[in-house]
């Protein structure tokens, strides 16, 4: 049987979300949740294609206790089974051991055909975990997918729009997708769909579960330190002129205010 994994990962609500000033990383637990809007595409994609192909659709997140709920609305949307990667020692990881402890998932749940991944996360915006997952496996990655047009046998095709330019690719399976939102519509969850995630089980994993060193994922074994944040500031200033003034004056006035 085929499998697929979706990556959906748990981010903020809203931009008004709190650092951490020791960590400097998102304080997750004072912040109002959804699942990251490009992981839901990423799913779409997956679900579309396994009417298709009959495969099996496992969603996976990593991120404390409260990540479970994008995995209880993968598993209403139709996902199969849904496993959290959950554990202190995964803390504070930046996209290189995030995405150490995602491949690491996927070893373990093995047998699999394409990975899906939103394009970017709305909360990190650096677009590298897909690409950084695909790499440690050593398998093939489109980024920027805007549809699938087929399985044919073990090669995926399918479009990739970056700006301006339209590509048709085809790519050698297992392989690793980045999908964009121009990927169509959500269908929407249907009540028996809720139900049904409800009562499904959420396997969760720590890093004894990955067989993955603790000391090498986190906070401090994250070579990106974030040094500091800041929210930038943007000053607004109206100057007035009077209706005499010469064009000599206004020219002033406009380079005084841009120096
Ligand atoms: P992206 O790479 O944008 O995510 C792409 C896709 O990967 C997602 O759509 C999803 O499908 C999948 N995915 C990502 N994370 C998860 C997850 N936890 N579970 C399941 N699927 C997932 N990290 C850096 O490496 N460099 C930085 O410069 C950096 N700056 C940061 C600045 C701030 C203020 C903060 C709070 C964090 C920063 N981080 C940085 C950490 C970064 O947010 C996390 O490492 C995050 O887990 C992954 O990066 P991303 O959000 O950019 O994901």
């Amino acid at each position: 049987m085929k499998r697929y994994i979706v990556f959906l990962k748990q981010v903020p609500r809203s931009t008004r979300v709190e650092i951490d000033p020791v960590t400097k990383t998102l304080k997750r637990s004072s912040a109002l949740t959804q699942t990251n809007p490009d992981d839901l595409h990423a799913l779409q994609a997956a679900l579309d294609l396994r009417q298709n192909t009959g495969a099996e659709v496992v969603a996976v997140s990593m991120g404390p206790a409260s990540a479970e709920a994008v995995l209880r609305e993968a598993l209403q949307y139709g996902a199969d089974r849904a496993v959290l990667l959950s554990s202190p020692a995964f803390a504070g990881s930046d996209t290189w051991c995030t995405s150490l402890v995602l491949a690491s998932a996927v070893r373990r749940i093995g047998d699999y055909d394409i990975l899906f991944f939103g394009r970017m996360a709305i909360d990190g915006d650096t677009a590298q975990v897909g690409p950084e997952v695909a790499g440690q496996l050593d398998i093939p990655q489109v980024t920027c997918l805007s549809s699938i047009h087929e399985v044919k046998g073990n090669w995926l095709v399918a479009d990739k729009k970056a700006g301006s330019l339209l590509q048709r690719v085809e790519i050698e399976t297992p392989c690793a997708v980045m999908v964009s939102r121009e990927n169509g519509e959500l269908a929407c969850p249907t009540l028996s769909g809720w139900r049904r995630a409800q009562r499904q089980e959420v396997i969760r994993w720590d890093e004894g579960d990955l067989q993955l060193d603790g000391k090498v994922v986190g906070l401090y074994a994250s070579p990106t330190k974030v040094v500091s944040t800041d929210v930038p500031q943007t000053a607004k200033e109206i100057r007035w002129l009077s209706s005499g003034s010469s064009v000599a004056e206004i020219i002033d006035k406009c380079v005084d205010s841009l120096s």
